[in-house]
């Protein structure tokens, strides 16, 4: 048996499990997963915020006002006073740059919110999600 496979028995001689080291099952758990039609939660939360652009944001804030944390969506009324702070998230970070421009997805209905920073207002824009949405128009 290889290194990285273990195979293990109870005191009968019964095989209960396999033990593989991370290296192998990294390998192969995408085909595992894949195969016994689990689904790899791990890997269905991971949504890539662009985080970074946000940090870079609140280093260069210069607006009249403190950093909101805050979003509302208009669509469906979910709301948050801080939306890198709930567990689990009401919405996702999908973009942000030094232009003040600031946007969330709507956990709940898929909405789209902007958040436009000016130099003493905030405008909120929300944009219901449209799943037939025909862009060759
Ligand atoms: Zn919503």
């Amino acid at each position: 048996m290889s290194e990285h496979i273990n195979e293990l028995y109870d005191k009968d001689g019964n095989l209960i499990g396999c033990l593989l080291t991370a290296e192998a099952w990294n390998y192969v758990k995408k085909d595992i997963l894949a195969r016994l039609g689990v689904e790899d939660e791990s890997q269905q939360e991971e949504i890539k915020e662009p985080v970074a652009d946000w940090e870079t944001l609140q280093e260069y804030w210069d607006y009249d006002y403190p950093v909101d944390t805050d979003v509302h969506c208009e669509n469906c009324g979910s709301s948050t006073e801080d939306w890198a702070a709930d567990d689990p998230r009401k919405f996702y970070l999908t973009a942000a740059n030094l232009a003040g421009l600031v946007s969330f997805l709507c956990v709940k209905c898929q909405a789209k919110v902007v958040k436009k920073h000016f130099k003493d207002t905030i405008k909120t824009e929300c944009t219901p999600y449209q799943e037939n949405k025909d862009y060759r128009r």
